[in-house]
Formats: structure tokens, sequence, C-alpha cells
């Protein structure tokens, strides 16, 4: 397998990439890039006539998504960096498995539901032993969050450095927007019981009196147990 890697790619996501790919015969090349015309701002593809995933990582910096969660913008943009990575490698072994499926313009929702999905699991899995990496270690993407975050830095110098401070480590989110953004904990009972376990030191974390969430437990805040509102996943 080839990598064109045109701009700098976070060292993290090519290692992921390798050790997917022991199992994905379809993938010929990886290409990384930024702002592709022919992508229209989508974050990946797949092009399973030349076995091409494209990332494109200027799309991955522009998606905020995530922060709709109460997720930091740094760890917005590495989620969608390693999701587009997972969901473009899913379609590729959906692919592999449904060989017919190549000749369709465009998958049936199902497949990107089912790439989604795989894709938040492959995330999580990688969440529960990873901090985020820095932004020294992000390469190309690392350098343009910081000369975004140094333009801000003169309208709003607590957020900057708030994010600055916590990159490296594995807190992602604001635990009070977090959980008011989720179904699980949006009702005031149930935020000030997150925000009490924060305090005990069961869940997330407290830094400077301010309450967060690690990755583990923002990326899907209504499935992640937590205390006693245990629920069983089948
Ligand atoms: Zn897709």
């Amino acid at each position: 397998m080839e990598f064109i890697d045109n701009r700098g790619a976070p060292p993290e996501l090519i290692r992921k990439i390798h050790e997917k790919m022991e199992t994905c015969e379809s993938v010929k090349r990886v290409v990384f890039d930024a702002f592709i015309e022919d992508l229209k701002g989508d974050m990946g593809a797949f092009d399973p006539e030349t076995g091409t995933i494209y990332i494109d990582m200027g799309a991955c910096l522009m998606r905020k998504d995530w922060m709709k969660k109460g997720i930091m913008y740094i760890p917005n943009v590495w989620f969608n960096l390693m999701m587009t990575v997972f969901h473009e490698i899913t379609h590729a072994a959906q692919l592999d498995e449904e060989l017919g499926l190549s000749e369709l313009h465009s998958l049936p929702k199902h497949y990107e539901y089912e790439a989604t999905a795989i894709a938040e699991h492959m995330l999580m899995d990688w969440a529960k032993n990873n901090p985020i990496p820095t932004l020294a270690e992000m390469g190309w993407v690392g350098d343009q969050i910081k000369l975004l975050l140094n333009k801000l830095y003169a309208q709003m110098p607590e957020v900057v450095n708030e994010e600055i401070d916590l990159q490296g480590t594995d807190i992602v989110a604001h635990a009070k927007e977090a959980a008011q953004a989720s179904k699980e904990y949006s009702q005031d009972h149930e935020t000030a019981l997150l925000l009490k376990q924060i305090n005990e030191g069961m869940v997330g974390a407290k830094v400077n009196n301010t309450m967060y969430l690690t990755a583990y437990e923002a990326i899907d805040m209504d499935h992640v147990v937590h205390g006693e509102t245990q629920e069983v996943i089948v």
C-alpha cells in the first residue's frame, strides 16, 4: 500500500491506518491532502476503481459537528480525522464483502449509517487507550490550528489558553455543555448528578475547578455507562 502525503499527515493517523489495513485488501493507496476540489467539502472518500482513500485534512479543520456535543476545537478536529479514516476504511471493507456495491455511484444509506457506526466504535476503542496528540504531533493540521488559535487569542484568550493547556491529554469536553447536549444527562438533575460524580473523582476530570469529560466518555454520551444510570448495550 502506498501513502501520498501532500501536506504532512499526523503520524498517529498513519500508524492507525497501517494497523487497520492488515485486514483490508482493496485499499491500494491513501492520499492526504487539503481542500480537494472534487470532494466538495467532504472530509474523505473511497474510490473503489483505483482503491484510493482520500483524506481531506482541510475539511477536517472546518467541520465542527463534535463541538455541538460540548467537545473542544482541537479534539473536534482530531475526531474528524480519525472518523474519516475509519469511515472510509469501513467502506472499503463493505465493498470487499459485496462486490456489486462498487458499481453504484453512491452507496445506499444503510451502508453510510453502518460505516459511521463502525467508525465511532473504532474511535471509542482508540480513545480508551490514547491521549489526543499534541499540536506538535499533528503535522500540517497542528500548524493550521496554531495559526488559527493565534488569530483568535486577542478576542478570546481564555478559550485559546484552555485549548493549549489541555492538548496532549484525554480531556476533550466541558462536562456541563456535553451533558446538556446529550439525551441522557440534559435534565438539570441529571447534569447535576454527572457533575457530582466528576467532583467525587468517579468519572471525567477536574482542572482549575472546571469539570471536564474524557474522550471515551464524551464521544458517545448516551451509551457510556456512568455510575447509577447503567445501561447494557446488546
Ligand atoms: Zn460514507
